[in-house]
């Protein structure tokens, strides 16, 4: 009998259906399609992304044991996904989406032969002339500006992110620099517009890559002495977007690289497209001139939703998942899970996992629960306000003598307490703290931050205010 995808993939059901709960099987095993089989590799269709998530999260050992028995060792699975959105079905998604906050595993964590289509590269380094050749984009779909909401948080960067996407390299928007804070949708805008540029100008080399992997692919270079490959490899992309910059701080023959690649890019009109957790003002151990070079563009900031924005992506979401949820819970979760995207999507999606498991209705009740999971994982924040008032008590003075524009000693020192521990314990940018804190700029923030250190280290009494005082946030 000859080995096919269909029968291959009826014996891993018979094996899967041993040895799972009925229910569980019938929900998310039975809606899988078989597709085909080559390479010792089976690809089977899932009927959403959240499907394929949820896969990878709950049964992936049980679909590894099931396959290597049917194909061995060096069997592989492939997903693909059925898309119910605006890209039909034309491009099936096979890889996986490295800023899922749910399967904590990526790819090469996974202990298991069950690959996605290897989203590396293919060969970095090409031979020095060919222009015509295929640079893989590395793009994700399923982040378009389609499914990317607009709200007042987001509005700036989002339309810049269109005029970029709409004349690349004709802007004066380059480089684009988006940056906010975790989960804010950096990655999702930075694809984008990549994908709107691959759709309106099929003939331009785009590329996303992050910050992380071009700097392993530089040391890799260097291992390797092809160094002037990789530069030259980079300067053929049209489109050059790279994720998480700040992951350049401290490395700094990837930030010399870096900075000899943009030059040649912007020179020829490329465009230029950098995301970052932080403001370029903010940016610690970077090279004064790529942070100037970051300048000369536009910087856009993803800010944290508001309330409708909130509500609107939670309702979008539950839309492209066909799924029905009652407003109050909708706006229960919206509520309580204000400062990352992320998280407000875990959220939702935990809701729907445990309704559609169990077979029943989300409550308040369960709405509660699974929002309490998320919130407390995440560290509660103090924030600047409490801060300034938890130091003026200690040192007995009021708020606004510790903001005040006074020399004298003491007053200073608690300033600088209150600088440094909104630094220490809150995720709010330098510039935005000494604002915050008697309207004082980043360096004056930067320079209290090191005379704490300072004094920290030598100074006994000093260090005492900072061990009472750490306790009393933490
Ligand atoms: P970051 O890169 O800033 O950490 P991501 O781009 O990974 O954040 O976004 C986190 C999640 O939030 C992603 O699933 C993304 O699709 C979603 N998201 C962020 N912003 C929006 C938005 N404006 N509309 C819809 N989804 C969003
Ligand atoms: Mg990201």
């Amino acid at each position: 009998m000859s080995v096919t995808a269909n029968s291959v993939w009826n014996n891993c059901l018979a094996f899967i259906q041993d040895n799972i709960q009925p229910q569980a099987f019938k929900t998310w095993f039975e809606p899988i399609k078989p597709i085909k089989l080559s390479d010792n590799a089976l690809s089977i269709q899932v009927p959403s992304k959240f499907f394929y998530e949820w896969l990878e999260e709950h049964y992936v050992k049980l679909l590894k044991v099931a396959l290597t028995k049917e194909l061995g060792d060096t069997a592989k699975l492939v997903y693909i996904i059925k898309m119910e959105n605006t890209y039909g079905n034309r491009e099936p998604f096979t890889e996986k989406i490295p800023s899922s906050n749910r399967g904590n595993m990526t790819a090469q964590e996974m202990d298991v032969p069950i690959k996605s289509k290897n989203p590396e590269l293919k060969n970095p380094f090409v031979i020095p002339g060919i222009r015509n050749i295929k640079i893989e984009s590395q793009l994700n779909p399923n982040y378009n500006f389609d499914n990317f909401l607009e709200g007042d948080s987001n509005r700036l960067a989002r339309s810049a992110g269109m005029a970029v996407a709409n004349k690349p390299g004709g802007t004066s928007f380059n480089p684009l620099l988006v940056f906010g804070g975790v989960g804010l949708g950096k990655t999702h805008l930075a694809h984008a517009i990549g994908v709107e540029i691959k759709d309106k100008y099929p003939e331009r080399t785009v590329l996303y890559i992050s910050a992380e992997k071009f700097t392993q692919q530089y040391i890799e270079s260097v291992k390797k002495n092809t160094r002037n490959d990789f530069i030259h490899f980079y300067q053929l992309i049209d489109v050059l977007i790279i994720d998480d910059v700040q992951f350049f701080s401290g490395k700094s023959g990837t930030q010399d690289v870096f900075f000899h690649i943009f030059n040649h890019l912007h020179q020829n009109g490329k465009q230029v497209i950098l995301t970052s957790d932080k403001a370029p003002v903010d940016m610690q151990d970077i090279e004064q001139r790529l942070l100037s070079r970051f300048k000369w563009g536009l910087s856009a900031e993803l800010q944290n939703p508001d309330y409708e924005t909130r509500i609107s992506i939670l309702k979008n979401k539950l839309y492209r998942d066909g799924v029905e949820m009652p407003d109050d819970i909708v706006e229960y979760v919206a509520k309580h899970i204000k400062t990352n995207i992320r998280e407000l999507e875990g959220a939702i999606i935990s809701l729907i996992a445990q309704s559609s498991f169990n077979k029943k209705e989300v409550t308040l009740e369960l709405a509660q629960q699974v929002v309490e999971k998320f919130v407390k994982n995440t560290k509660r924040e103090v924030s600047i306000d409490y801060i300034q008032k938890v130091v003026s008590d200690y040192f007995e003075m009021d708020v606004a003598t510790l903001q005040s524009k006074t020399r004298k000693r003491h007053i200073v020192q608690a300033r600088q307490l209150a600088m440094f521990f909104a630094k220490k314990f809150t995720k709010a940018s330098l510039a935005s703290i000494g604002s915050q804190i008697g309207k004082r700029d980043h360096a004056t923030v930067l320079h209290a931050c090191k005379t704490v250190d300072n004094l920290a280290e030598t100074d006994k009494q000093f260090r005492k205010y900072i061990e009472d005082l750490t306790k009393k946030f933490s």
